[in-house]
């Protein structure tokens, strides 16, 4: 691991970014998923690298989904396995959830790995192994649409974090919910998405769990975009603040 100095003021971020190339020498993460964190921390950055209330409300209203729906799924990429292994068993646990592995570079190597992380954190049973068990959601092309019948094909509400926007299309297309965690409040997926929680996932899964492992949910009036549109003002007044101390 590089030296970083503990006085960093941007320490966490850094912290994070050791866990991706990590993940990466692991066979978890690949090489489009270190960009696709690049993107993340550029929006972090501008976001002052912290949750916003938007972002708390976001994370009740999913709590909330993911408590009451029939069949809820989480879907977990390399990036993600790598940055929250012991909060997506949480958050299953909480929630009634299952896990599916979800690959948009699908590698037998790289669902190895995560598959292993998964269980050292304590995942009982996994999706997206069996290709038994597995079927193709319509609207996307061939390599990227295969899921397993049992998790995401039969979910009503699916959580999908750092997904990308045609997926993320395709599972909207097939009427499921979608909750996603996306720091570029633009993107398709977040745009797509029912709710998005415009956080980095390493802070907003931590507080998703805290949120789900209440008894009760608020059912709150939970509006998307109005919600989004608040991330994209909050990225403008930052800009305007640093653009004033110029
Ligand atoms: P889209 O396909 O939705 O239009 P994109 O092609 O720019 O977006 P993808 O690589 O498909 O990006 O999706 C990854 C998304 O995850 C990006 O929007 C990126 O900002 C976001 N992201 C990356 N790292 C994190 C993180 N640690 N926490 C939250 N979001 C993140
Ligand atoms: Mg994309």
């Amino acid at each position: 691991m590089a030296l970083i100095p503990k006085s960093h003021p941007r320490l966490n971020s850094l912290l994070i970014r050791e866990k991706l190339v990590k993940g990466f020498d692991n066979n978890l993460v690949a090489k489009e998923g270190l960009l696709a964190h690049g993107r993340g921390e550029a929006f972090d950055y501008l976001l002052g690298e912290k949750t916003s209330k938007s972002a708390k409300e976001a994370i009740k209203a999913a709590a909330f989904m993911l408590k009451n729906a029939q069949n809820s799924v989480i879907s977990v990429n390399g990036n993600f396995a790598a940055l929250c292994p012991k909060e997506i068993i949480q958050l299953a646990n909480y929630t009634n959830s299952k896990i599916e592995v979800n690959l948009f570079y699908s590698t037998e190597k790289r669902k190895k790995a995560i598959t292993k992380i998964l269980k050292k954190s304590g995942a009982k049973e996994i999706l997206g192994l069996n290709e038994k068990s597995s079927i193709k959601l319509s609207g996307i092309d061939s390599a990227r649409r295969i899921v397993d019948k049992n998790g995401i094909f039969s979910a009503d509400v699916v959580l999908v974090p750092l997904e990308d926007g045609d997926r993320t299309i395709a599972l909207k297309k097939s009427k499921k919910k979608i909750i996603t965690f996306d720091l570029n409040p633009l993107s398709r997926t977040a745009q797509t998405a029912d709710i998005t929680i415009v956080d980095n996932v390493t802070r907003a899964m931590k507080l998703l769990v805290v949120e789900s492992k209440k008894k009760t949910q608020k059912n709150s009036k939970y509006n998307n975009n109005k919600n989004l549109k608040v991330s994209i003002l909050e990225i403008k007044k930052n800009l305007e603040r640093q653009a004033k101390n110029a």
